[in-house]
């Protein structure tokens, strides 16, 4: 027998999105034509960007961001534990070193004081770091403001792995990310905000970093070395990749960024309910939204006291799931790896607030389809398994 499971992310796909795929099919140009500049027009005036190349994916997005900003093995790059592999992978691309600063424990967002104490730490041993990667955990900013201070004092390049923020604000800014930080990265995953299939970009307010991001996201061909007498003629200047995405993909792309505003809303009213049903529930933990910030939700992140309901998470999930809900944790730890554990040599009880959070968090269902009646299942479902 089939029967529905509800998963924590999906992508709301309509009539008009379908549409707008198939234009593009009808047409001449399925990859490198005028849907793909649209698209990067239309993410530009949405996130008040001045350059955004569209790519193949967020992972591409943030190999991109590592090379144009020339990192190789003497750097230093420094993100948070708590995100997905492909922010810290990126670092590693590049033959530079990875190192964790530990989360702030309120927006689980990169700990400020702990980004200084590091570089200080590493100053302090004749060593530099070159970058910091921050990441808009669950659709809460981080302090933006605050790192980029950090990254004046100290000569640091900032990034914003903000996959999770499409559409968040900070200090009443949905234009925020490229005003903080050096390069900004998109992922549109069917489970992000918005979607292209696979799918990213690039955002920077730096011209020069655009033009080196769009070099290597075609093969390091360089457009601007064509000779005149020779029109087949193309100069790779160095290596490059195929990172682009295709036409109807970003037909689909520019099709949901209309309605980004409108999903938005609507994780925030399923927020809402959540944070209604478990704000005064003893051993659960609701997301905090600071003043300063517009949350977006990409993740609702429940942290539950599991030794104190007598069950372990393991037996919780096997509740949920007979119940046909799908829970998921975001994130194991990323030195929690055998990977990092083995090259890097991180180990377990580095980065103890996000190894308990880590311990301590599902992610409920959110997303801009969930009916009122699925959410009712879910909120019942947690209340009845924490209180047995
Ligand atoms: C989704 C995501 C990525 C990777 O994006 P893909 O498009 O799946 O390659 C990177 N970083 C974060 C924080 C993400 O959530």
């Amino acid at each position: 027998m089939k029967y529905k499971m509800i998963g924590y992310g999906k992508q709301t796909i309509e009539q008009d999105d379908i549409d707008a795929i198939i234009e593009v099919l009808n047409s001449d140009l399925l990859t490198q034509g005028p849907a793909v500049e649209k698209f990067e027009k239309d993410l530009q005036d949405f996130f008040d960007a001045k350059h955004v190349c569209a790519v193949s994916s967020g992972t591409a997005a943030l190999h991109l961001a590592g090379l144009a900003l020339g990192w190789g093995p003497k750097d230093i790059v420094i993100t948070s534990p708590l995100t997905f592999l492909a922010t810290a992978n990126c670092i590693v691309y590049s033959g530079a070193t990875p190192d964790f600063v530990d989360i702030n424990p309120v927006s689980y967002t990169i700990d400020l004081n702990k980004v200084e104490e590091k570089v200080k730490h590493y100053l302090s041993i004749g060593k530099n770091v070159k970058a910091v990667i921050g990441i808009d955990y669950a659709g809460h900013p981080c302090d933006w403001k605050g790192l980029r201070q950090i990254a004046d004092k100290y000569d640091l390049q900032l990034i914003n792995d903000n996959c999770h923020a499409l559409g968040a604000r900070y200090l009443n800014d949905k234009g925020y990310a490229v005003k903080y930080a050096d390069i900004v990265t998109h992922s549109y995953h069917p489970v992000k905000h918005f979607t292209t299939g696979e799918g990213g970009a690039v955002l920077t307010n730096n011209l020069e970093l655009d033009e080196e991001i769009r070099c290597l996201r075609t093969h390091g061909i360089n457009k601007n070395h064509t000779k005149l007498d020779e029109p087949w003629y193309y100069n790779m200047d160095k290596l490059g990749f195929n990172y682009r995405i295709t036409d109807f993909q970003c037909a689909l792309g520019s099709s949901q960024l209309k309605k980004l505003d409108s999903f938005i809303e609507k994780r925030h009213r399923i927020a809402k309910r959540y944070n209604d049903s478990f704000v005064n529930i003893k051993n659960l933990i609701i997301p905090t939204e600071q003043s300063t910030i517009k949350h977006s939700y990409h993740l609702y992140p429940l942290q539950i006291d599991f030794e104190k309901i007598f069950l372990t998470k393991v037996q919780f999930f096997e509740k949920m799931k007979k119940a046909g809900i799908n829970l998921q944790v975001h994130y194991i730890p990323i030195h929690f790896q055998p990977y990092y554990r083995e090259n890097f040599g991180f180990q377990k009880g580095e980065f103890t607030i996000a190894e308990s959070y880590y311990y301590n968090e599902l992610s409920l269902p959110i997303y801009p389809d969930l009916s009122v009646n699925d959410i009712s299942l879910v909120i019942d479902n947690i209340l009845e398994n924490i209180s047995k």
